[in-house]
């Protein structure tokens, strides 16, 4: 006996994806659960598979005898006959994998039809323009699907017909205009192939079959799978849906539409789609005729209008996911063709997550996960700022919003190569096509002046998150010219212009933008996502100004805050440096002395922001060179001034000379001559002094010399300064009623000597400020964790310490003896390619070597101090993946970036599911993944 290949919809196993695509998955599901669906059935992904595999490409064993039963009792159900005159059966051959990609690969329909069956099927509708006009749809996807002929061959036809008839839209052809239009189509195949068109319906399915099968490993598939990273393991090979047509092109009675069963853009809970009266599925998503929304029929056709809402409760009661759905009315019955999760932007995503929780449609759990985490970027993106008062240049569909700002290119190719070099681009088109999909990962945004909000170019943006204007009527587009004229205005390849996917406007040159507020739907989810995670989330923050936008982004606290950026400041700089180049231990007191009260007051306002969370800070950890200019720099800078006072020695000279001149006649001269020379030698001084010093602090590797708590045991009077600065602030806030829990943290740290050495001199100060200002201070002390050292003395450091907080970026440094910049710039790409490492673990935490010595420090250290608080403030720190293994490892907290709060807050709530359920309860999470993939 062979295998199994074929099911049909009524007895296909709905939750099987892999083995029946989503989309024959979906159609079985819909067919047994009473959703009106045309019959057919399905040839399974192993069917393909074994084409695939087979080196002459043979159909496997049995499939097609499976695929005649099929047939037969297709006709039986729809008392229809394949290839017969009287009442022809005709099909669509649909491709469709595990995961759903728009687009990808190619579909057929009306296949069946011959000159024979076209009489047949003319007979009985008694519509010859239907006929032929079912009949050049056929030849063309035929032809250029399952034979290979090139779509211009057709599309010129086409148009020489449409243009010597003088009709504007294909609406307006005759029957006699399509009758031509078959005839030349015909022979277009016949010129391509050598070859007359298959007549026999058997011979043209199985060719379908076999294209279909063949184009999962076309290159527009390949490459898709291969930028959205979908594995043999997720999806290997596409399924064959065969099923029975139905007709929205049977006149005014008859329609065919794509609908969402909530906005795809906004999330708002209302049928969302698109429509075309007498039309068939391909045009609405071609974007041919831009199509009328969906509420529109409700006054159309009133009472389908009433099915289409009951088919959206039942989808979504079924599916408990917003669901994104193709249907056909052929004389007034409604048919359902597809269904699939609906892809959403984040905003939506967010929002429909939100109101399915709350409505009890889905659970909260399910509600988090199904935001990716990553996502939450995009709703971070920036907007127009409507106080621009910017004037549109011409309007489209707002197809997916946010805006955007780049160079106008009419191409996808061109579009990538400009993208590639960093240059903003916006993709402009008349319409899209799957080909293109290149020049959408390229692109700041889409624009097109064809099509509507489920046309190609809307869907696919959508899907990325980014911004998309579709239909913009008024802008006429020549690719070849790179031109588009809009009224009396054009701009050309190259040209800036904005487009706001949220308004569908289109404006000429650069609109300025402001950032977005959190929507009220993503507080709620992010409460949720608090309420379930066990890591915490704080944020790496120098400045109360940093500090602000960390906390309106949630952070629940500072998990770094870094001593240094306050020394950089204009008018701090210059103590530091003073500081530096001290020569004796007063004149660095001095410096320092100048600089206590500049930090203190730092603190203070960051303690104030933060009040009552804890505020870790971490003392001067940089090589204090990196204070100084370069030294190429002040060489330079040391020849101008030597320069300069050659010049004015000689000016000198000639003054003296004319003073000379003046006194020997006893008139005095007006003009006094500056004092310059002295201040350029003073100048001079001070930079060779300076030149000095950067020379004697040379170091062959400074990430690995002088610095951290090595400068700070070298020069105890810097970190007592920043130390008693940290505890004076605490001091000065607490006693005006701020709560504060500062937390002081040593970089660097190798043995539990240094660390002890440091905890002396804080609890000296410590003592001394409680004394001075009458307060108890709730301060913490504890160590960076950097270092490969630290790392395995943890247990000791832990004596000392009262949390740790892992540096990833170093500890990632000295785990493989990698630098970064040098790694980066000089082979990591190369080990990527080969696959000597999977990522770029300054990226993504290195999990097995990095995270592995964490794992131990973790263990080591509670060893010593049980549930002793450890955290991360490497760049990992807002990375999902690594928020996932900093779960697992059981850290306290992660910290990161303000702006990636959000998406780390989001992140350690599905670390703390899935953890919980072992990913195991959402069976098709996989497919969310998707979602947040695109
Ligand atoms: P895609 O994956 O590109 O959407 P589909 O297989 O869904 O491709 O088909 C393309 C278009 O053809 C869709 O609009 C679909 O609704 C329409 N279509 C597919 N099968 C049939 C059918 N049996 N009858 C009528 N229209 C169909
Ligand atoms: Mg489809
Ligand atoms: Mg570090």
């Amino acid at each position: 006996m062979s295998m199994k290949w074929v099911y049909t919809f009524a007895e296909g196993d709905g939750t099987n994806k892999k083995l029946l695509g989503g989309k024959g998955a979906n159609l079985c599901e819909m067919t047994q659960i009473g959703i009106s669906v045309p019959p057919g059935f399905v040839i399974t992904t192993e069917a393909c598979r074994a084409f695939l595999d087979d080196p002459e490409r043979r159909l496997p064993e049995g499939m097609l005898e499976q695929v005649h039963h099929a047939l037969a009792d297709l006709e039986a159900e729809t008392g229809r006959q394949f290839g017969r005159g009287e009442t022809p059966l005709l099909i669509s051959v649909r491709s469709g994998s595990a995961l759903s990609m728009p687009g990808m690969m190619d579909t057929i329909l009306n296949l069946g039809l011959n000159p024979k069956t076209l009489q047949g099927l003319i007979a009985e509708t008694r519509n010859a323009r239907f006929g032929y006009d079912a009949y050049r749809r056929f030849i063309q996807l035929f032809g250029k699907i399952a034979l290979g002929v090139p779509e211009e061959d057709f599309d010129t036809e086409f148009e020489a017909v449409k243009r010597k008839a003088g009709a504007e839209r294909d609406e307006d052809l005759s029957c006699n205009d399509l009758i031509e239009i078959t005839e030349r189509f015909m022979s277009a195949v016949e010129k391509s192939t050598g070859r007359p068109f298959p007549s026999d319906p058997y011979e043209q399915l199985e060719i379908a079959i076999r294209a279909v099968f063949g184009s999962w490993m076309g290159k527009r598939a390949m490459d898709y799978r291969r930028e959205f990273k979908i594995t043999p393991d997720m999806a290997d090979g596409t399924a064959v849906n065969v099923m029975a047509m139905v007709f929205g092109n049977m006149g005014e009675d008859s329609a065919t539409g794509v609908a969402f069963t909530r906005d795809p853009g906004t999330g708002e809970n209302a049928l969302f789609g698109e429509y075309l009266v007498n039309a068939q599925g391909e045009d609405v998503v071609a974007g041919v005729r831009t199509p009328k929304p969906v509420a529109a029929l409700a006054d159309e056709m009133p009472e389908i209008y009433d099915q289409l809402v009951d088919l959206r409760h039942r989808l979504e009661n079924h599916y408990r996911e917003v669901q994104d759905f193709e249907f056909t009315i052929q004389k007034g019955v409604l048919y359902c063709l597809q269904t699939r999760n609906g892809k959403m932007n984040a905003a939506a995503l967010v929002r429909t997550s939100v109101d399915m929780a709350q409505s009890g449609l889905i659970e909260r759990e399910y509600a988090i996960l199904r935001v990716q985490p990553d996502m939450l970027e995009q709703l971070l993106f920036p907007q127009l700022d409507t106080t621009a008062e910017a004037e549109p240049l011409a309007q489209g569909l707002p197809a997916s919003p946010g805006a955007a700002v780049g160079v106008a290119v009419f191409d996808a190719d061109r579009a990538e190569k400009l993208g590639r070099t960093g240059e903003r681009v916006i993709l402009v088109r008349e319409e899209t096509k799957p080909e293109d999909i290149h020049g959408f990962f390229a692109s700041r945004g889409i624009l097109t002046s064809r099509g509507g909000k489920t046309s190609h170019a809307a869907v696919v943006a959508r899907g990325m998150g980014k911004p998309c204007v579709a239909g913009a009527e008024g802008i006429s587009v020549d690719v070849h010219l790179k031109r588009a004229i809009v009224g009396d205005h054009e701009f050309h390849e190259g040209d800036l212009i904005t487009i706001d996917g949220t308004s569908g406007n289109v404006f000429l040159g650069e609109v300025p933008m402001i950032e977005q507020e959190f929507s009220p739907e993503l507080t709620v989810l992010l409460s949720w996502a608090d309420e379930t995670a066990r890591l915490q989330v704080m944020a790496n923050a120098d400045t109360p100004e940093d500090a602000r936008t960390a906390l309106k982004f949630g952070a629940m606290g500072i998990g770094l805050c870094r001593t240094e950026r306050m020394f950089n400041d204009t008018d701090r700089l210059p103590i530091v440096v003073d500081m530096i180049v001290a020569d004796t231990r007063e004149e660095r007191q001095a410096a320092l002395n100048r600089l206590l009260p500049i930090q203190r007051e730092d603190f203070k306002g960051i303690f104030t922001v933060m009040a009552p969370r804890q505020v870790t800070i971490r003392l001067l950890d940089p090589p204090i060179h990196e204070f100084l200019p370069a030294e190429q720099q002040l060489i330079d800078e040391l020849d101008e001034l030597r320069h300069l006072r050659t010049v004015l020695r000689g000016i000198r000279v000639l003054s003296d000379a004319v003073e000379f001149m003046y006194r020997s006649r006893d008139v005095h001269p007006t003009v006094q001559m500056p004092a310059e020379p002295v201040l350029v030698e003073e100048a001079i001084q001070k930079k060779e002094a300076m030149l000095t010093k950067v020379r004697a602090l040379h170091e062959v590797n400074p990430m690995l010399g002088h610095r951290g708590v090595r400068l700070g045991l070298t020069f105890p009077e810097i970190y007592a300064m920043q130390i008693r600065a940290i505890l004076e602030a605490a001091a000065e806030c607490q006693k005006s009623g701020i709560a504060v829990h500062p937390e002081i943290m040593v970089p660097q740290v190798c043995t539990a000597q240094e660390l002890k050495q440091v905890k002396d001199c804080v609890e000296e100060i410590r003592a001394d400020v409680e004394r001075a200002h009458h307060v108890k201070l709730d301060v913490k002390f504890g160590s960076m964790l950097e270092v490969v050292r630290a790392c395995l003395r943890a247990e000791n450091l832990a004596e000392e310490a009262e949390f740790f907080s892992f540096g990833t970026n170093d500890l990632t440094q000295a785990t493989f003896s990698f630098s970064r910049e040098d790694a980066e710039n000089k082979f990591l790409p190369m080990y990527n390619r080969r696959h000597i490492l999977q990522d770029n673990p300054f990226e993504v935490l290195d999990v097995k070597g990095v995270g592995r010595l964490m794992e131990l420090a973790v263990m080591w250290g509670r060893d010593a101090r049980p549930g002793m608080k450890v955290g991360i403030c490497g760049e990992h720190g807002g990375h999902p993946d690594s928020i996932g293994f900093c779960h697992r490892i059981g850290l306290s907290y992660v910290s990161c970036s303000g702006y990636r709060v959000p998406i780390a807050r989001l992140a350690a709530a599905h670390a703390a599911i899935l953890d919980r359920t072992a990913g195991l309860q959402y069976p098709s999470h996989r497919g969310y993944q998707c979602i947040g993939a695109l």
